[in-house]
């Protein structure tokens, strides 16, 4: 099990899998500010960067679980170089149903929720290895605005309108869920760009450095096609965020 080469070739340059920036990813930790010592569970962890740098920072300790070993080998080469090696852990395997051995202060899955089939899912699934008066980190999309059409749907890579809530409805959900929102760090436009637009300078270097690769034209297309869907839909009407969330 892994994840399809054409992710690493477009983000295998990104620490962040996400339309966060490491300033809102730290912005997160210091609003969380959690004790030296929080386990972290944090599923789909991607490069490992969140549970990396708050190692560093605040003296977590945690696992990750993806399913992708690039991203893997990454987060291993991140933990060395920013000194945790020793306090974190990253596993390869599928994160659906993975549950902690021991309860964890901090149990996250920022996005990623189709792991749990959705949000409500992958509350259900964080809740598993929750200790009590820990907190759930939920990185979720909403509509900034209102899809007018079909297009916009697509171009925000969302199969119908609802696939995705907007901000109050799905504020609304987490409550609805037993949880308390109590706290959230919100991607912006030019956070977007960053995980974005970072993809398109990575392909084209990649295609100029593999013309006869295997995936070469897949990649030339969506090199074509992502800036202005990009611009048009997902900066224009998608939102992202990092959601907070206690049970009540
Ligand atoms: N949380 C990370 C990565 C988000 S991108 C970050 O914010 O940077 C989504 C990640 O989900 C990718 O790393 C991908 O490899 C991983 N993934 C997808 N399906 C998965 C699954 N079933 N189990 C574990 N990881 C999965």
């Amino acid at each position: 099990m892994d994840l399809p080469r054409s992710f690493t070739v477009r983000e295998g340059g990104h620490r962040i899998h996400n339309p966060f920036t490491d300033g809102k990813l730290a912005t997160l930790g210091r609003a969380i500010d959690p004790p030296p010592g929080t386990r972290v569970l944090d599923l789909a962890c991607g490069s490992g960067e969140l549970l990396c740098t708050w190692a560093r920072e605040h003296g977590v300790t945690g696992t990750g679980v993806d399913i992708s070993t690039a991203f893997l080998a990454k987060a291993n080469a991140r933990a060395a170089e920013l000194g945790v090696a020793d306090r974190v852990v990253f596993r390869h395997g599928d994160a659906a149903g993975h549950v902690a051995e021991e309860p964890v202060g901090i149990a996250a899955c920022v996005g990623a929720t189709w792991i749990g089939d959705g949000v409500a899912g992958t509350v259900e699934l964080l809740r598993r290895s929750l200790a009590p008066g820990g907190i759930m980190l939920i990185g979720e999309p909403y509509w900034r605005r209102e899809p007018e059409d079909r297009a916009t749907v697509e171009g925000c890579s969302a199969g119908s309108r609802d696939d995705f809530r907007s901000l109050p409805e799905l504020v609304e959900h987490f409550g609805r869920l037993g949880c308390d929102l109590v706290e959230m760090v919100l991607a912006d436009q030019d956070s977007w760009d960053r995980y974005v637009a970072a993809q398109w300078l990575a392909t084209r270097r990649w295609l100029d450095a593999h013309p006869d690769d295997e995936l070469a034209e897949e990649m030339r297309a969506d090199l074509t096609a992502g800036p202005l869907r990009h611009v048009r839909y997902q900066r224009e009407y998608l939102g992202w965020g990092v959601f907070a969330l206690m049970n009540r």
